[in-house]
């Protein structure tokens, strides 16, 4: 125990900020009116949540560490703009939880499980108007990459799709108790209102591009070839109609053309 809070739990990513000024500038980039909804996830502590309380309306935080939901219920057990759940945010209900109104969702996510809750922010998207969250650098580097690098996967081209998203500032693993081994990046992402471009059908374009990142050394012909996404012939018509050469690799393509190859697939 550290006063009144159990030891952290590395299975939970418990690495909890213990500078106030990186949750001051979490706060602004989240650009917090009195009116919005917040949706916390992992609580953690408590220190960014103490911070939202005094300058939001409806808080919700959830957390799935049975003691420090219990402290932070007993802690807002008063609250009349403060509640805590004790919940998995992999399994949450968000229609429920948030009772069909608009959140922004601001977190210190758990690294271990960023990448899952990323693609339940893509699902979810509806739900939301804006998300400010900290990750660990490398995954926020996927986020935000540009065609033709190691970084640049499906996590990108599918987010590219539906939200502008914004690299704010890194911040080192001196800001945290216990300290992570990595660089963290705070991320912003707004929700476009349709998407970004015209995939024709959307799980083809999803299928095409998993499909294309599934081999990442291989031509992009190769990797299609194996997907069985179409038959061969087909596959060439779509590529040459594109002007699409098949001897490059998948993650050279900027979403503009997986876009225009979905479509001549569809
Ligand atoms: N927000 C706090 C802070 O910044 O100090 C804590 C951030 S810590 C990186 C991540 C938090 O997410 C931990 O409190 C952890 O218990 C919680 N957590 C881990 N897995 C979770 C899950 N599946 N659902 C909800 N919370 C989770």
């Amino acid at each position: 125990m550290n006063g009144l809070f159990p030891r952290p739990r590395k299975s939970l990513g418990q690495n909890f900020l213990t500078d106030h000024n990186i949750i001051r500038k979490i706060l602004a980039v989240a650009d917090l009116q009195p009116g919005d909804n917040i949706l916390e996830i992992g609580p953690g502590r408590g220190a960014m949540t103490e911070l939202l309380a005094e300058k939001v309306g409806n808080l919700l935080a959830v957390e799935f560490d049975r003691d420090l939901s219990a402290i932070l219920r007993e802690k807002y057990a008063g609250s009349v703009n403060v509640k805590i759940y004790e919940q998995d945010i992999l399994k949450v209900d968000f229609k429920s939880l948030l009772n069909n109104q608009i959140y922004k969702v601001v977190a210190n996510l758990p690294y271990n499980i960023s990448t899952p809750v990323l693609f339940r922010f893509l699902e979810e998207r509806k739900h939301f108007s804006r998300f400010v969250v900290m990750l660990q650098k490398e995954v926020g580097e996927r986020l935000a990459a540009e065609p033709d690098c190691s970084e640049y996967g499906v996590l990108t081209v599918l987010f590219r799709q539906w939200f502008d998203v914004r690299h704010e500032f890194i911040v080192s693993p001196g800001c945290f108790f216990p300290s992570p081994k990595v660089d963290s990046v705070v991320i912003s992402m707004t929700p476009l209102i349709s998407s970004r471009v015209d995939v024709g059908n959307q799980a083809l374009f999803e299928r095409l591009v998993k499909s294309a990142f599934s081999m990442r050394r291989k031509t992009l012909w190769n990797c299609l070839k194996s997907s069985s996404i179409a038959d061969l012939t087909m596959l060439k018509e779509a590529l040459d109609s594109c002007s699409i050469d098949g001897k490059r690799r998948g993650e050279t393509l900027d979403i503009y053309e997986f876009a225009m190859l979905s479509r001549a697939l569809a």
